[in-house]
């Protein structure tokens, strides 16, 4: 066991989905709040990870959000921003050895209520990750996500930014609230993603229906899916099938797909049906901090709860590095890290 924990945390790892919001260490939490006067449920460190750490899978919605509004609470000023982002880029690359880090945000949940710029915060997320991939053998990107339950004003704002910015973002992301903001209501607007060569990856499938990652694939054409749990419940095989047709790739989350209640037990999850069925899958944390987890983690539980092998979880290793939306130079150069 202790061996495969070795072998494990020193395998190089392509994380695709992770939320910057997701990655606030409570130490820091407590730091920013005491400094700029934010309210928080107590300052002593035991007791706020109990508060703003899912320990076990969640009682509610609500109890989660309550833990993604402690840690939003704290991106208050440039400098928050900037130690959050290098924080998490520490974490990723001195505790799971990740080497191509694909990091997302959602600018409107981010920033509402603070007196931070859009355009500034993004300069100052993209010259942190710039200085840390100086000092470090680490590429990474910044994916721009809409939170559909904000509304269509927001999403259209979001994908305008976006589409401002196409020249330094790696991509855009659709994310939360999937069953009353459905794949149709953003056909149209996803067109300017498109025109603009902005890759697009869609959070589905994570609950409701597996109806909605079909949806997906017809309304918005991404070339990734979040999450995408559900697909594995046509009784038909037709969303697998569709899933692979269309080369798009499966960005899985386990522990988070456990926590949130996706599957039942960690046994359940799909991840090994979806490698059999010859599909693009990765493994990602999602949101390391609040669901208390990271890839070394989400790896051993892959082998030791989902059944994959080493080989596969070099496997999907392989699909992420394909799957990323850094230029192919960056890919090629990152692949030597991987070709050992
Ligand atoms: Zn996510």
């Amino acid at each position: 066991m202790i061996e495969q924990d070795i072998a494990i945390k020193s395998m190089p790892k392509v994380e695709l989905h992770r939320h910057l919001e997701g990655c606030v260490r409570i130490p820091t939490i407590i730091r920013t709040a005491l400094r700029h006067n934010i309210k928080l449920p107590t300052f002593y460190e035991d007791e706020l990870s109990k508060i703003a750490k899912l320990s076990g899978p969640m009682g509610s919605l609500a109890e989660v959000l309550g833990m993604f509004e402690i840690a939003q609470s704290v991106f208050v000023s440039y400098g928050a921003v900037e130690e959050i982002t290098r924080q998490a880029l520490e974490d990723a690359h001195k505790k799971e050895n990740i080497r191509l880090l694909e990091l997302r945000y959602s600018p409107d949940f981010m920033l509402k209520g603070k007196d931070l710029d859009w355009q500034k915060t993004l300069e100052v997320i993209l010259a942190t990750t710039r200085s840390f991939q100086k000092k470090y053998p680490i590429f990474t990107g910044v994916i721009i996500i809409a939170s559909r339950s904000y509304g269509m004003d927001s999403v259209l704002k979001t994908i305008d930014f976006a589409v401002q910015n196409k020249s330094i973002i790696a991509g855009f992301d659709f994310a939360d609230d999937e069953i009353n903001y459905p794949a149709s209501l953003y056909a149209g607007a996803v067109k300017k993603l498109h025109e603009a060569g902005i890759p697009l990856t869609v959070h589905s499938g994570e609950d409701g229906k597996f109806s909605q990652v079909l949806d997906v694939i017809k309304f918005l054409n991404p070339r990734r899916i979040g999450h995408g749990v559900k697909a594995i419940e046509d009784p038909s095989g037709k969303t697998l099938e569709l899933i692979k047709e269309n080369g798009i790739t499966i960005e899985s989350n386990p522990y988070s797909n456990y926590l949130t209640r996706a599957v039942e037990r960690l046994e359940d999850h799909p991840l090994k049906k979806f490698i059999a069925a010859d599909l693009s899958v990765s493994i990602g944390a999602d949101d390391p901090e609040i669901l208390d987890t990271d890839l070394n983690k989400e790896y051993g539980l892959a082998v030791d709860k989902i059944g994959l092998s080493m080989a596969d979880l070099a496997y999907t290793n392989k699909c992420a590095l394909k799957a990323s939306f850094l230029p192919p130079d960056i890919k090629q150069e990152a692949a030597k890290w991987f070709d050992q």
